[in-house]
């Protein structure tokens, strides 16, 4: 009976953010979640998607009836769209096939379903997947659930706080021709280092040599830089390359629609006489697999975003929305950086200002990370991430201040 199963520990992520609400402390800082918050800390609703919300809320016509099953077309065109470039041969020529999904979470977990189910390189060890070291943790829960074996790249190097570029090139050129490789589009997370457009390119061409497959997780599009086509750069040169592959889109972040659970699957082929064939066909199971596992997507969010995409006017003013959260964010980093500066705080915390997007990797130890919550209640994750958009002008001092006291202990 059931009475054999055991407990499962608590989710690390969601169970530091219960202690930060259990403590008392007015000066408490969360630096924990990956969530955007405004200057008072609060969430924020971006004022175009309020805008969206207002003008749906207004339609007469709107109903709560199913969506078809690869989701909303007009949402799942201009994500295509959005994340592939409006002009992208590979819409032109029909190479490409979008599914609605939950969110980036239901993105990545559908592409994983379909690679457990159909992927069957000739040799068999290709059938794995390459993560990088450290990733967004619920990777490894997400494969491992459709017992795709799972192995890890190095990604980010203690030393120097930033890429370990020739680790994560050794290991791609040792992996089997034919393997996975899961790569974060823009704004790695944990660590909030991203290789240049000089080492993607290496990336690209080392993988194209091997046959291997591509496997993209965007969940920061526009977030990260303020700038969608900046930071869907690698994903459109890989499609340029010619890449059969797979991206996982997550709106999230960019339209901060965390709970609506508005994402995209995307699926390209490389330029072949039957890429618009297998396009379908590789669409076609994907539509299975999504029956059986939601039937179809939420409707709210995905109506919300498409709004905002398919209008002109909407979709500028959601551009300055991204500006002003992406910006908030690198003023964040900044402020950190000159107060670290100023305290003369130990080590060298270049990697503040270097790195990009919602975390940044500390370089604080676990021992440094328990300290500094018991001591100045300041809640970040245990490997030293913490998300930027906690800090805001009230609490980057404090902050500041609890650091050096840390490191100097
Ligand atoms: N991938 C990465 C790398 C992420 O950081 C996130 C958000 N934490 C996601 C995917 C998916 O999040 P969601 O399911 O909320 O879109």
């Amino acid at each position: 009976g059931a009475s054999v199963v055991p407990q499962a520990p608590e989710d690390p992520l969601f169970g530091l953010m219960a202690a930060f609400r259990r403590d008392t402390a007015s000066n408490k800082v969360d630096l924990g979640i990956g969530a955007y918050r405004d200057n008072n800390a609060k969430p924020w609703v971006l004022p175009v998607v309020k805008k969206a919300d207002d003008l749906l809320r207004q339609d007469p016509n709107l109903n709560h009836e199913y969506l078809p099953i690869a989701g909303l077309a007009d949402f799942t065109t201009a994500s295509q769209k959005l994340i592939f470039g409006a002009d992208s041969p590979a819409l032109k020529e029909n190479r490409a096939v979008a599914l609605q999904t939950i969110s980036g979470t239901g993105a990545v977990h559908l592409g994983a379903a379909f690679l457990a189910k159909f992927y069957t390189p000739s040799n068999p060890e290709a059938k794995t997947i390459y993560v990088s070291n450290p990733t967004w943790a619920n990777h490894n829960q997400i494969f491992s659930n459709v017992k795709l074996p799972i192995k890890n790249y190095p990604y980010f190097s203690a030393e120097t706080k930033g890429l370990d570029f020739k680790g994560m090139i050794q290991t791609i050129e040792q992996a089997p021709e034919g393997s996975v490789v899961l790569l974060h589009a823009c704004a790695h997370n944990p660590t909030g280092v991203d290789p240049t457009q000089d080492q993607w390119k290496e990336v690209a061409s080392l993988m194209k040599s091997k046959s291997q497959f591509p496997f993209f997780d965007c969940a920061y599009q526009g977030f990260a830089s303020g700038d969608l086509n900046k930071d869907a750069w690698a994903i459109r040169y890989f499609v340029e390359q010619g890449f059969e592959m797979f991206v996982a889109q997550s709106y999230a972040k960019n339209f901060g629609l965390y709970g609506e659970r508005a994402g995209c699957f995307h699926f390209v082929t490389g330029p072949s006489s039957d890429a618009a064939d297998t396009a379908v066909r590789v669409g076609s199971q994907l539509a299975i697999l999504q029956r059986s596992e939601i039937s179809n997507p939420p409707a709210y969010g995905a109506r919300i975003a498409s709004v905002i995409l398919n209008d002109e006017k909407l979709f500028a003013e959601w551009e300055e929305n991204l500006r002003e959260m992406s910006g908030r964010i690198i003023s964040m980093r900044k402020a950190l950086k000159s107060k670290l500066d100023e305290l003369q705080t130990p080590g060298n915390w270049d990697h503040i200002t270097n790195q990009i997007g919602m975390f940044s990797f500390t370089g604080l130890t676990e021992k440094q990370v328990l300290k500094i919550r018991s001591d100045s209640h300041v809640y970040m994750t245990k490997n030293g991430r913490i998300s930027m958009a906690g800090l805001n002008t009230n609490n980057v001092e404090y902050f500041a201040k609890a650091v050096d006291k840390i490191v100097r202990e």
